[in-house]
C-alpha cells in the first residue's frame, strides 16, 4: 500500500515502455500514482494517462520552468483541462531560481495566478520550491490562506518544514533521503508530524539508491519509503499506511463528501462529536457537520501543534466541497506522556486504555480551526486540560466499558456522561477544552456581523 505522490509518466523517458512501468509498480505493491503536468501538452498527456490506468490521478499545471510560456489563453485551456473527473490538484507550480530557464518575475507571476485558479476551483496545489524558499514563503504567507497540497521534493530544513506545514501543506521527500550525503533532509524527513508527510519518486528524476544514476520509476518509491521508516524507527508497513491516508487531497472526495451545501447552513462543523454539535446548537447558529478520515498517529511533535494540525486537517478535508462556507474543524487528543490514545476499535481496546490511564494524569488537547468562506484561515489555537483518573479496578473498569460509552471515545472514556465517575481531578474546565473555544469564536463571528443567528423559536 504505497503511493507515489509525484510521478512524470508523460515524459519521453516512458515512452518506450510506459506500460510495462505501470504494470511493474501496481504489481510491486504501488496503489496509487499522482502523474504530473508542466505545462499544457504534458497536462494533457497526463490526464490521458490517468483516463487508461484506473490507479493513476492526473494533475494540471504551468510548472516553473515553463512559467513564460503561461500565457492567459493556455491557463483558461488548462482549467478546462482541470473539470476533468480524474484530475486531483493544480501544478506542479512554484519557484526555481536555480536553473531560472524562466526569468524570476515571471515565475512569481505565473505562480501567484495559479495559486487564485487553484482557489477558485477548489483544487489542492503541488508546489516546487528550488533555491527560492524565502520567496516562497513570503509569497504564500502574503495570501493568508489554509492552503491545500504539497511541497514536493522538500530541499528546505526542518524550522522551513514546520512553517509550510502550519500553513495548511504536506511536505514529500523524494529518493534524495537515501543519499548518504542528505543529512539535513534525512533529519526534516525524521522530525516533521507524520500527519503531513508523504513519498514520491519524481520520476525519471532523483533516483533513490541503490539505483541512483538510473532512469527512476514509481516501483522504487519502496527503497524512499524504507529510508524514511527506518529513519524514523517505525514498520514500513505503518509508514506506508499513514503516507497513503495523507494523500488525501489529491483524492477525488469521497462520495458522501459531494452533496452541495444548503445555502441557509452558512457554517460546517468538521467533527463528528455529538457534545460539539449540541454546544453549537445553543449558538442559533444554522450549520452542518461533515465528518472527514482525518487518523490521529503518533505524536511527532508539540501535541498542542498537534491538536492544532488535526483540526485544520479535518477543516481542509471539507473544503472541498464546502468551500464559500465558513468551517470550523475541531480534534481532542488524550496524550498520556508521548503517547496519543485515540478512539479504541473494540472493548479489548478500551479496557487496556483505561488501565493505562488509571490512576495518572494525562492531557486533554483540543485543536480548533476557523476557515473563511475565502479559505483563508481565520484562526487556530489549541487548549489543553490536566485530567487525572482514579485508581480504578479491573471491576470497574470493565463495567465502564460495558456501558459501550467508551467506545468512539477518545481515551475511551467521556467525562460528561457515566464517566464523571472516573475522575479524581481535574485543572482547568473540561468543557472548556472539548467544546467551548468552539461556541466563543462562533460567537465572535457572530458580533462582526459575518453570520446570523436564527431567531429563538416561540
Ligand atoms: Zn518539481
Ligand atoms: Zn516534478
Amino acid at each position: 500500500m504505497l503511493i507515489d505522490s509525484h510521478a512524470h509518466l508523460d515524459m519521453e523517458d516512458f515512452d518506450a515502455d510506459r506500460d510495462v512501468v505501470i504494470k511493474r509498480a501496481l504489481q510491486g505493491g504501488v496503489t496509487r500514482i499522482v502523474t504530473i503536468g508542466i505545462d499544457l501538452a504534458s497536462s494533457r498527456k497526463a490526464i490521458e494517462i490517468a483516463k487508461k490506468n484506473e490507479f493513476i490521478y492526473a494533475t494540471v499545471g504551468y510548472h516553473p520552468h515553463n512559467a513564460s510560456k503561461a500565457d492567459p489563453r493556455d491557463l483558461e485551456k488548462l482549467k478546462t483541462f482541470a473539470s476533468e473527473p480524474k484530475v486531483v490538484a493544480w501544478g506542479e507550480i512554484g519557484l526555481d531560481f536555480f536553473r531560472r530557464h524562466s526569468p524570476p518575475d515571471m515565475q512569481v507571476q505565473a505562480l501567484e495566478r495559479q495559486l487564485d485558479i487553484a482557489f477558485e476551483l477548489d483544487l489542492p496545489v503541488i508546489i516546487h520550491d528550488r533555491d527560492a524558499h524565502r520567496d516562497l514563503l513570503s509569497l504564500l504567507k502574503k495570501k493568508n490562506r489554509l492552503y491545500r497540497g504539497v511541497i514536493h521534493c522538500f530541499s528546505g530544513n526542518y524550522d522551513l518544514a514546520m512553517a509550510l506545514i502550519e500553513m495548511g501543506f504536506c511536505i514529500s521527500f523524494p529518493g534524495t533521503v537515501t543519499y548518504k550525503n542528505a543529512i539535513d533532509t534525512q533529519t526534516t524527513a525524521s522530525r516533521i508530524p507524520l500527519e503531513r508527510l508523504l513519498v514520491e519518486t519524481d520520476c525519471p528524476y532523483l533516483t533513490p539508491a541503490p539505483f541512483r544514476g538510473k532512469r527512476n520509476e514509481p516501483l522504487y518509491i519502496k527503497y524512499t519509503a524504507e529510508k524514511i521508516a527506518q529513519l524514523r524507527q517505525m514498520p514500513l508497513e505503518e509508514l506506508a499506511e499513514a503516507t497513503s491516508a495523507n494523500t488525501m487531497p489529491l483524492q477525488p472526495p469521497e462520495q458522501d463528501m459531494t452533496r452541495p451545501i444548503a445555502k441557509d447552513s452558512p457554517l460546517v462543523l468538521a467533527s463528528a462529536s455529538p457534545r460539539r454539535k449540541q454546544l453549537l446548537r445553543q449558538t442559533r447558529i444554522p450549520f452542518r457537520t461533515m465528518t472527514s478520515r482525518v487518523r490521529e498517529g503518533t505524536l511527532a511533535c508539540d501535541p498542542l501543534l498537534n491538536a492544532r494540525l488535526l483540526a485544520e486537517a479535518k477543516a481542509q478535508a471539507v473544503i472541498r466541497t464546502s468551500g464559500g462556507n465558513w468551517i470550523l474543524g475541531a480534534d481532542t487528543l488524550v496524550v498520556l506522556d508521548r503517547e496519543v490514545l485515540g478512539k479504541p476499535a473494540d472493548e479489548n481496546e478500551a479496557f487496556s486504555m483505561l488501565r493505562k490511564l488509571s490512576g495518572k494524569e494525562h492531557s486533554v488537547i483540543t485543536g480548533f480551526c476557523l476557515v473563511a468562506p475565502d479559505s483563508k484561515k481565520a484562526h487556530s489555537e489549541a487548549v489543553v486540560t490536566r485530567v487525572t483518573l482514579k485508581a480504578l479496578t479491573k471491576t470497574e473498569i470493565l463495567g465502564y466499558v460495558a456501558t459501550g460509552e467508551p467506545l468512539g471515545k477518545a481515551g475511551s472514556y467521556a467525562i460528561q456522561g457515566i464517566g464523571a465517575f472516573l475522575v479524581k481531578g481535574i485543572t482547568g474546565s473540561y468543557t472548556n477544552v472539548v467544546c467551548l473555544p468552539l461556541c466563543a469564536l462562533v460567537n465572535a463571528l457572530v458580533a462582526t456581523g459575518a453570520l446570523k443567528t436564527f431567531p429563538i423559536d416561540s
